[in-house]
């Protein structure tokens, strides 16, 4: 079984009688709180020797535990508040990582106006795990959600695809080498991925749908398809990647667009919004600085399409990371 046969066969009937589990598909649960507000909450792990090497810098670590959870409340258009941590720790570990991961949360709790509130701490006879639960607040009725995409819709995504996915190859010695500032902007974006959050923010009266990217740009759109009941035509041209990812395309043989768009961890938001807001969108885009491209539309069909200019498939990996 993989990671979403479990969820399904195990826990999704253990939330399937609550509305605000969203059954279990979507990026953060909702609770009301008040008539106005509802909390968003969401929890993600970090666990060594999957998603982070046992000897990555400890502060690196704690910043992306929290981002990643910062950018699931990012695709709901929700504004963070406080968090939980749960960390399991081999009993090897010693005051200098402790420090240092300490010293990455606060960065990152400056940074995103968050406080820690609570947790738990254990020691393992395993890797080290770091779990958070991230809670923010949104106005009642206005979350983003996956399973709300609209036939004819647009479908845009905000930054780069694919910079993270090629940091990891070349830490596995599958994309060669390049130059420092390179190897530094790459590996800045698997570290230190941006949560969209006021992208995320800003798209509640524009966007039907939204998610994160965070099990490659393909996985995650065919998930708002699939919740949204739709198919969807991606032109596989207007995928934005950096100067540097299209270099490294020419360059390297068995690097391929496939594995741009089917690569994780990019933690940028692919979102559906109707045409008639493209003009507002592209503003959005001026206005934060941030490049938002129009990739494709929905459609009927229960498949995803990403297509070359003469309209050919490009073949598709849809697996993504497979924990099981
Ligand atoms: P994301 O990539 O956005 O972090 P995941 O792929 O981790 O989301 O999870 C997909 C969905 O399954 C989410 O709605 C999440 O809350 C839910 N989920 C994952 N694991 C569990 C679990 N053990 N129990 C209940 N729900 C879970
Ligand atoms: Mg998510």
């Amino acid at each position: 079984m993989n990671e979403f046969e479990i969820i399904k066969t195990y826990f999704y009937p253990l939330a399937k009688k609550f509305p605000g589990a969203l059954s279990l598909l979507d990026d953060a649960a909702l609770l009301d709180i008040d008539p106005d507000h509802q909390m968003v909450i969401t929890n993600d792990i970090l666990t060594a020797g999957v998603h982070f090497f046992e000897n990555d810098p400890a502060d690196l670590v704690a910043r992306k535990s929290i981002r990643v959870n910062l950018s699931d409340l990012a695709a709901m258009g929700a504004e963070p508040l406080v968090y939980l941590l749960a960390l399991s720790l081999p009993n090897t570990v010693d005051d200098a990582w402790l420090e240092l991961f300490s010293n990455g949360l606060k960065r990152d709790q400056i940074n995103y106006g968050i406080s820690l509130i609570g947790g738990d701490t254990s020691s393992t006879p395993g890797p080290t795990s770091i779990s958070i639960t991230m809670l923010g607040r949104i106005r009642v009725n206005k979350a983003l959600k996956k399973s709300n995409a609209k036939l004819g819709d647009d479908i845009w995504v905000s930054g780069n695809i694919g910079d993270a996915g090629v940091a990891l190859k070349i830490i596995k010695g599958e994309v060669n080498v390049i130059d420092d500032k390179s190897k530094n902007y790459l590996f800045k974006r698997l570290h230190l991925p941006e949560p969209r959050l006021e992208l995320g923010n800003n798209l509640i009266e524009i966007a039907n749908s939204a998610t994160d990217i965070s099990d490659g740009l393909a996985n995650d759109l065919n998930n708002i398809c699939q919740a949204s009941g739709f198919g969807a035509v991606v032109q596989g041209d207007s995928i934005p990647i950096s100067e540097l990812v299209s270099t490294l395309i020419k360059q390297t043989k068995h690097l391929k667009m496939s594995h741009i768009i089917s690569g994780g961890d990019d933690y940028e938001l692919v979102f559906t919004a109707p045409p008639e807001y493209t003009k507002n969108i592209n503003t959005l885009s001026k206005k934060m600085g941030l490049k938002i491209s129009k990739i494709g539309s929905i459609v009927e069909g229960k498949t995803i399409r990403i297509i070359d200019k003469i309209g050919h498939d490009l073949p598709l990996e849809t697996e993504g990371y497979q924990h099981f």
